[in-house]
């Protein structure tokens, strides 16, 4: 490939970027300004023009997924398969340092990375052998203390807790802890990147090495790296390597995890005569939806400021539909994607977003009954899922005795007889000596300590996993798989429970076999043998390679989730006061700016139309809200906007746009025969029971608005329009 059309494509800042001199670079540029094409780009450069060899490259980007699309582009761009060149997340890539390195790393060959699920879990019983209060203490706090030191770069020994007893035993239990993961060979998601770093801090021929290799360092959504990701890119370049990171601090989105956008102009600090190439032409979205989004990130203070332009003509305005519910919200979206698919569009073209994972069930429920195909990104995953971890659990188990984590998960699952009372015996010797739970238990049974059925039970289990451990040796990966669901009961369990969920536990159980079977063994791994790089890489891409992943189907996923992509019809559920922004946010001023970055994030995704919805009332948690439109969806000009179904009540809080433009739209209308719900007398409707019908009058307001309607098939019927759910045809 010659060197124009590497440089085909993009406009002259991109080319700028490029094709610049090895140097250090800050490409700073809003949403769909072209940045991760330009690392790719360059990517390619550096090796067909500046002939650097690709065993030279370090490409760092956000997920798995962004990952592969990479690899491929550049590959595309360069027409040779990049091989086992270094392309990956931040914890994708410290993996693969400290599979290569486990000695240098301090860590037993089959150590095992275990994910906040199973963290949570470890944590509860050491909460337990501390005799600490749950409510005192609660796990998920204790999770998050440590994951952040760990995130800080801090282990126990840094950390003075003071005077403070709340702190003091919380870093007792982030060293008991950490005592369990090590003698148990296991890590957990912050340990990675931390032994990572360490391994550079501690091995300095290590790090010489690599420092060596790797004189081009490239970072994709430089903004969310956090304090231990810095420092492991910081110490790597050291001051040789040509470092090119690619930002937008309108989008970081992580500050909640400890991301810093001051890593931005640390950078800047750091790495001296580092050039800054701003991109300013968005190429993704249509005027209005750019325009909007402009609108709505200008609301944020300490921006470092960057307006975008487009060519792009106006397109569609974006639409806001207010639901009755969620179920009315669901409904809504399924039926506009369905007529999309109608005009033959793709449902891969359309996303769903929302904030929290918990919306995606009523979404689901809704393209089920449509028969609509339709794929969780996050959430959900299928190595997530309770049948597929405790599957898993056994073949950790037969991978590693010491994984204290999958000993804890199967020891009793499916019920073997082996209750609290015993597993407390075992938990406690564990501790006492310094064990993990299997040799605890080995003791235990040869100590005669647990007798009769008790003793049984374990030896049982034991000896299970032993004689799985010989009998699947010799087996490739799937039959094994197999082997491990038939032998360890829990087909059996499964097939036990019955209905709906059990059969699906069963499928995902059968689909893990099929997992297996196209599990390929990444060529970088391939010193760690089959079993353990498929424990690895479940950990590891949960959810991001979905079995499917060849059918068309809609994309649903949190807005987090959706950093980076693009899709022409984008849906934003749920954009509502307390549900985005979160309560959490609302009650901490500062963290207002990122969800109001995460909207903007979300809006940015859209290419061609943009629908936010929002409902009226909403039954998320377990309860029941009713809530206002999003303060965001205020922020975002009128002249932008199209409002599809007006709110059928006027809020409290009248100083916001929407309810009192509601009001206006409402007086305004009923001149001409529409009620507050935006039907009118003469209009076709449909109801999902009675069929097409047209609307024949109105009475009463709000909550008690009725309609009546003359339907084709049943006549005419007065109906409550808050139930009805009458669609407009
Ligand atoms: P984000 O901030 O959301 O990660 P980004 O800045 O990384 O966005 P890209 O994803 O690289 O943006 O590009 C956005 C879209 O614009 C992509 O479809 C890309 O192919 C296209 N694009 C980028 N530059 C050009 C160009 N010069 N000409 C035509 N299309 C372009
Ligand atoms: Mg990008």
């Amino acid at each position: 490939m010659d060197v124009s059309s590497l440089l085909d494509g993009l406009n002259d800042k991109q080319r700028e970027a490029v094709g610049a001199p090895l140097s250090n670079m800050l490409v700073l540029a809003g949403a769909g300004s072209g940045k991760t094409r330009v690392l790719t780009h360059r990517i390619a450069w550096l090796m067909q023009v500046e002939q650097q060899s690709p065993y030279s490259i370090l490409a760092v980007t956000f997920t798995n997924k962004a990952a592969a699309e990479m690899r491929e582009r550049v590959e595309k761009v360069v027409g040779t398969n990049m091989g086992r060149m270094w392309i990956g997340t931040f914890h994708g890539l410290a993996h693969r340092l400290l599979r290569t390195h486990y000695q240098d790393a301090n860590l037993p060959q089959t150590f095992q990375i275990i994910d906040s699920d199973d963290q949570l879990r470890l944590l509860k019983r050491i909460l337990k052998s501390l005799n600490l209060d749950e409510k005192q203490y609660p796990p998920r706090q204790a999770q998050g203390y440590i994951n952040g030191k760990k995130d800080q770069g801090l282990r126990p020994k840094h950390i003075d807790a003071g005077g403070f007893p709340i702190e003091q035993n919380l870093l007792n239990i982030y060293k008991v802890y950490q005592e369990s993961c090590d003698r148990a060979g296991l890590v957990d998601f912050a340990e990675i990147l931390l032994r990572a770093h360490e391994l550079w801090l501690n091995k300095p021929h290590l790090l010489a090495h690599y420092q060596e290799r790797f004189r081009h360092i490239l970072v994709d959504e430089f903004q969310d790296t956090n304090a231990i990701q810095y420092a492991w890119i910081r110490v790597l370049a050291g001051n040789t390597a040509n470092v090119m990171i690619v930002g937008d601090d309108d989008q970081s989105i992580y500050g909640w995890r400890g991301a810093q956008i001051e890593n931005l102009h640390r950078f800047l600090q750091d790495f001296p005569g580092a050039q800054t190439i701003r991109l300013e032409q968005n190429y993704r979205s249509t005027a209005n939806i750019l325009n909007a989004s402009n609108a709505v990130i200008a609301n944020n203070p300490d921006r470092l400021g960057k307006e975008l332009w487009t060519e792009d003509k106006d397109g569609e305005p974006i639409s806001v539909y207010c639901a009755f519910n969620e179920m009315d919200e669901a409904k809504f979206i399924v039926a506009r994607i369905s007529d999309w698919q109608d005009k033959g569009g793709n449902l891969s073209d359309c996303a769903i977003l929302y904030r929290s994972n918990a919306q995606s069930r009523v979404l689901e429920e809704a393209f089920l009954h449509k028969g609509l195909a339709y794929r969780i990104y996050g959430g959900l995953r299928f190595f997530e899922r309770q049948e597929i971890k405790d599957a898993m659990g056994y073949m950790r188990l037969i991978n590693n005795k010491d994984d204290d984590a999958a000993f804890e998960r199967v020891v009793n699952t499916p019920a073997r007889g082996i209750g609290d009372r015993t597993l407390d015996i075992v938990r406690s010797t564990a501790k006492q000596h310094q064990l993990t739970l299997w040799q605890a238990s080995v003791r235990l049974l040869e100590e005669k300590v647990l007798a009769g059925r008790a003793a049984n039970a374990v030896r049982g289990f034991m000896e299970l996993i032993v004689q799985l451990r010989t009998d699947t040796a010799d087996m490739l990966l799937y039959r094994m798989a197999d082997s491990v669901i038939e032998r360890s009961g829990l087909r059996a369990m499964y097939e036990a429970e019955k209905g709906e969920k059990a059969q699906a536990r069963i499928e995902n159980l059968n689909e893990l076999v099929t997992a297996a079977r196209s599990f390929e063994m990444p060529e970088e791994l391939e010193d760690m043998g089959e079993l353990n790089a498929f424990l690895s890489h479940a950990a590891l891409e949960a959810g991001e390679g979905q079995a499917d992943a060849f059918t068309d189907a809609v994309q649903l996923m949190t807005l987090h989730s959706a950093k980076g992509l693009e899709f022409p019809m984008v849906f934003m559920a749920g954009v509502e006061e307390g549900l985005f922004p979160s309560k959490m946010a609302l009650d901490e001023g500062d963290r207002l700016d990122e969800e109001r970055r995460l909207c903007y994030v979300g809006m940015t995704r859209a290419m061609q139309k943009l629908y936010i919805s929002y409902a009226e009332s909403r039954r998320i948690y377990g309860r029941e809200d009713y809530a206002s439109p999003s303060r965001f969806i205020n922020e975002i000009p009128e002249k932008f906007v199209e409002q599809i179904r007006i709110r059928a009540q006027v809020a409290p809080s009248i100083s916001q746009r929407f309810p009192a433009r509601a009001v206006a739209v409402t007086a305004t209308t009923k001149a001409h025969g529409f009620n507050d719900t935006g039907h009118k007398v003469g209009s076709k409707v449909k109801h999902f029971k009675f069929g097409e019908g047209v609307v024949t009058s109105f009475e009463g307001s709000g909550e008690k608005s009725r309609v009546q309607v003359n339907f084709v098939d049943f006549g005419s019927k007065w109906l409550l329009v808050s139930l009805a759910k009458l669609e407009r045809c």
